[in-house]
């Protein structure tokens, strides 16, 4: 198995992804080199090796029942050769005719997306287009090199949505000309658009691509892994207030950004996904405990099982932080059965008892 990066990104759903490196993109963006995002994949991918990755994916699952798709990414699917991308999808299908899979998902650019395109897929069982739209301004749009605007994004996912696809829309943050009130534009025409899910993550500067040469010239700043954490916690929190899934936030770990050289800049993280998601636990409890008297000696969070490590934050620093903030208190964390994903309850010892939750915890 290559990868293992998308079978937790849509719910209970299992994701077999087959990497297509690039094909069908008509040149490179300035930030993009899936040699290193995707990991080392075949360039030409034949019936036996999608069938060797899509069986290891179905041998590994334990869950017979979860709904399985098959994905194609890492290019821009709708663009390769009309033939190539049937023999994917005849090979793919087979597992549907089969009964063992349920349906394809493909990604791809906006500008590759028409009505006859959406006939093709729709005949071989692609239910799902996630949509590389990466910003919605214009420039920063030229400036990564992306061959196209954001007319054609916001044209593309109108089309998709009236065919009764599923939607995926992928943004950046961090792109060069781009500024927070640029990202947050972007966000807030994703959410006019209402895609059904998005990924957003923070551009990293990796060896090989313009990007690179940009960023030692000198042209080019990287975020800070803080302001990247923060750009993307904010926009998981807008999003998911909004009825989008936000199915994954920072790029997937490849053992190939361990290579030397492979990694020039950015805000590179392993976990940084989940570190987005303790800074919203913590923005979150922070607003809880606004009125919480600094001299109160006893503090108990309620939480789902599932949520203390977003909870305690990457080495327990949400915990300190508040411990901080109540240097008199004793701090504990309570599990009750009943306790909803993503809702934070407080009680202290002044009998003060408040919840909130946090949308899009699933
Ligand atoms: S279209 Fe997507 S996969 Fe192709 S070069 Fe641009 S970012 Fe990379």
């Amino acid at each position: 198995m290559s990868n293992n990066h998308s079978t937790k990104n849509a719910g209970k759903s299992l994701i077999i992804p087959i990497f297509i490196v690039n094909s069908g993109c008509p040149h490179r963006c300035i930030f993009c080199n899936q040699k290193i995002t995707a990991g080392n994949h075949p360039r030409e991918i034949d019936r036996s090796y999608l069938e060797t990755e899509v069986n290891s994916y179905l041998n590994w699952n334990k869950d017979k029942t979860r709904r399985v798709e098959i994905a194609f990414y890492g290019g821009s699917f709708t663009g390769m050769d009309e033939s190539r991308q049937e023999n994917l999808l005849s090979w793919a299908q087979s597992y549907i005719r089969a009964g063992i899979v349920n349906s394809i998902r493909v990604s791809t650019r906006p500008d590759y997306i028409s009505p006859g395109i959406l006939a093709f897929l729709r005949q071989y069982n692609v239910t799902t287009v996630e949509i590389g739209a990466q910003s919605f301004v214009d420039d920063v749009l030229l400036f990564a090199q992306r061959g196209h605007n954001a007319a054609e994004t916001i044209a593309a996912i109108r089309l998709l949505k009236k065919e009764n696809f599923q939607t995926g829309l992928h943004l950046m943050a961090g792109l060069p000309h781009d500024t927070k009130e640029g990202f947050v534009y972007s966000l807030e025409k994703t959410i006019e658009l209402q895609p059904d899910m998005a990924r957003i993550h923070p551009v990293v500067v990796f060896s090989g691509t313009t990007l690179a040469s940009e960023f030692e010239r000198g042209n080019y700043r990287p975020l800070e892994l803080g302001e990247a954490v923060s750009l993307c916690g904010l926009a998981h929190e807008k999003l998911s207030a909004a009825g989008i899934r936000v199915i994954r936030t920072g790029l997937h770990w490849t053992k190939e950004m361990n290579n030397d050289n492979a990694v020039l800049a950015g805000p590179l993280h392993p976990a940084f996904g989940s570190l987005v998601l303790s800074s919203i636990f913590y923005e979150k409890t922070l607003k809880l405990l606004r009125k919480t008297p600094p001299d109160t000696k006893e503090i108990i969070f309620l939480l789902n099982r599932q949520d203390v490590s977003s909870f305690h934050g990457l080495k327990n620093n949400n915990i300190s932080s508040i411990k901080k903030l109540y240097p008199q208190a004793v701090i504990k964390v309570r599990t009750p059965a009943k306790q909803k994903r993503g809702v934070i309850s407080v009680t202290t010892d002044q009998e003060r008892i408040f919840t909130t939750s946090i949308p899009g915890i699933i």
